[in-house]
């Protein structure tokens, strides 16, 4: 027997377990479970207070992925999540008792999966990502695209649109709760449906649905289809309501050209980490066909060809929308690296400003911002 009251006992213990164990020793609680359906995979992400523990046991039967979840505090009410996607029937959740709960993925196929954690970011919690992918599927995208470029006639031009953020990145919210990665998506679909009508010209989504892929990929995937141009669209943010406005950015590789080209910038990268950015072993690989010689010289000649597409945008934009800045801007954006496509990221107005917000939601402002961006193509090509 000691000398402390046991309950006094315990809270001493658990202050002194306070100082040295981090908060995952005390278990974590799952609040919230969502999954994003990409052409290629399902995306399942498990929110919670503190890092999940967790052991995936080898498949017994394919068509269900179970993941044991430790140390878990709460988890929510509702164990059953209908998927019904390409690729998942459901997710549910098992209580196994002492903090035990096992994730079953009832899939639809045989597919790869990838685990990983993600740190509180930006307003975000602990996640938990399970990507349950389709080699095949992924490849034959892949193969897809590459075909693109080959089957193409000649003075045929590629013009790949990248709807920025999507699935975990909602990117920039609006006051009434519209998402940039939505807005953007219609604007990219509306720019592909009227360049597709034009002669000798063809265009391509980076992203067609609300899913997430990192902005490597986004590289790539233009890469793969040969675009000619590549253009990144996007919707601003601000602390400050008041500001709005359309504005147009290229890569810098010497600095930005401002501090606020170059906030953006960082911002705008930081989708990577907002998003869930799994790189897979294609994304990590460089042609070891170019040397940097070459690269340099490429990414002198799309630069060049970038700020005069950059200014197009601006002439046919502000017939439609006031301008931010009058000259396009520039700095390090990740999504405009490509060395050999003229690359520009729009920021089509501020979602976070409630004039803009609502222009941004209408189909005939989203109508009027494709036709610009398209008007400004034709013109680029000429
Ligand atoms: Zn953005």
């Amino acid at each position: 027997m000691g000398f402390f009251p046991s309950k006094i006992k315990l809270s001493l213990i658990s202050a002194i377990l306070m100082i040295h164990l981090p908060l995952s020793a005390f278990g974590a609680a799952i609040t919230d479970i969502r999954f994003w359906s990409a052409p290629d995979h399902t995306r399942v992400v498990l929110d919670s207070t503190a890092p999940i523990q967790y052991q995936s046991s080898p498949q017994e039967d394919p068509a269900q992925y179970k993941i044991e979840l430790t140390g878990i505090t709460s988890f929510p009410k509702k164990k059953e999540i209908e998927v019904k996607d390409k690729y998942l029937l459901k997710i549910s959740l098992i209580d196994l008792g002492k903090g035990k709960v096992q994730l079953v993925l009832y899939q639809k196929t045989s597919l790869q999966a990838n685990i990983f954690a993600l740190k509180p970011d930006l307003g975000k919690t602990h996640r938990l990502v399970i990507d349950l992918i389709d080699v095949g599927q992924e490849k034959k995208e892949q193969e897809e695209r590459e075909k693109q470029k080959e089957i193409r006639q000649k003075g045929t031009k590629i013009v790949v649109i990248d709807p920025g953020h999507g699935g975990e990145d909602p990117g920039a919210v609006g006051p009434r709760k519209t998402f940039e990665k939505d807005v953007v998506l219609k604007v990219g679909e509306k720019v592909v449906h009227l360049i597709n009508q034009q002669k000798e010209m063809k265009a391509f989504l980076t992203r067609k649905g609300d899913y997430f892929i990192p902005l490597e990929e986004r590289v790539r995937i233009a890469r793969e289809y040969g675009a000619d141009l590549f253009i990144s669209l996007h919707a601003d943010g601000s602390f400050n309501p008041q500001v709005r406005g359309s504005s147009v950015y290229c890569l810098s590789l010497t600095g930005a050209s401002d501090q606020a080209a170059k906030l953006l910038a960082d911002k705008e990268n930081m989708s990577n980490i907002l998003g869930g950015a799994f790189l897979r072993p294609a994304s990590l690989s460089k042609d070891p066909n170019l040397n940097q010689i070459l690269l340099d010289l490429m990414q002198n000649n799309s630069m060049k060809e970038s700020f005069r597409f950059a200014e197009l945008v601006l002439n046919e934009t502000k017939e439609t929308h006031p301008l931010k800045f009058s000259t396009y801007r520039q700095a390090n954006f990740m999504v405009l690296r490509a060395p050999d496509i003229p690359s520009v990221l729009v920021e089509l107005a501020f979602i976070t400003n409630k004039e803009d917000e609502h222009l941004l939601s209408q189909s005939v402002f989203q109508e009027k911002m494709a036709k610009n961006l398209v008007n400004a193509i034709l013109k680029y090509f000429k």
